[in-house]
């Protein structure tokens, strides 16, 4: 048994309530590395970062990923598109969204006037979930240092959350994504602002929603340009 979950098991002996943040802040003590370590990557630098992620073992997913998927495009990106986990394709050429989603999500940056070059796609997992299955807790709480310190350096003018699972954890809400979709909202840096929108897998099943999609891009263009001014 892991350090982590032995110290779960005496909790839960003790009757206390194990707490769980959903957000990506690294200062939740009771969830984390399965190996019970508190990593710092507050400190790395973007290569030692990468370098970190592509060795990482903190997780049971190092056990089933072909590769880690670190992300893509510019390190000094104004924009940061955020979507959840690596699938098949990704975990099979190390690129995030390159799968038929990742079609789909090029063409929606073209729409604003964006390529895969001029913004940085990540995700919330550097790992495939096996089977495309919904992030753990414990996976989501490993990954996190790796993704805010991604986001402390490139330090994006804005940031867009693909779908559920990167709304929720980005913005640490339950809240359902209709209605965290349309507004601005802001990274617990209290500086980066954040706008929801759909996952483009959820918009290849359901194309009717695509414009919506647009919408929700036309408002991030908006808030960009109100912060340049
Ligand atoms: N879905 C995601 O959320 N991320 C990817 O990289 C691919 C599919």
């Amino acid at each position: 048994m892991s350090a982590e979950a032995r110290r779960r098991e005496y909790l839960k002996a003790l009757e206390i309530d194990v707490y769980t943040k959903r957000g990506l802040g690294v200062e939740d003590e009771t969830v984390g590395c399965d190996d019970g370590e508190r990593e710092d990557d507050s400190l790395l630098d973007w290569d030692s970062l990468r370098q970190k992620v592509s060795n990482c073992t903190r997780c049971s997913l190092h056990q089933t990923r072909t590769q880690t998927v670190f992300g893509v495009g510019s390190q000094s990106a104004d924009w940061m598109i955020i979507g959840e986990a690596p699938g098949a394709e990704e975990d099979r050429r190390g690129e995030p969204f390159v799968g038929r989603a990742g079609k789909l999500l090029d063409e929606m940056l073209r729409a604003v006037h964006l390529s895969r070059d001029s913004v940085f796609i990540a995700n919330i997992l550097k790992c495939r979930p096996p089977n495309n299955r919904d992030p753990s807790a414990t996976e989501t709480a490993s990954c996190r240092g790796y993704l805010a310190r991604q986001i402390e350096l490139i330090s994006p003018k804005i940031i867009v959350a693909v779908g559920r699972i990167a709304a929720q954890l980005l913005l640490e809400t339950d809240a359902p994504l209709g209605s965290l979709r349309g507004k601005k909202h802001q990274l617990d840096d209290g500086q980066t602002p954040v706008i929801v929108t759909y996952h483009p897998a959820y918009l290849l099943r359901s194309p009717t929603q695509k414009r919506k999609a647009w919408q929700d891009l036309c408002l991030a263009r908006q808030v960009m340009e109100e912060q340049s001014q």
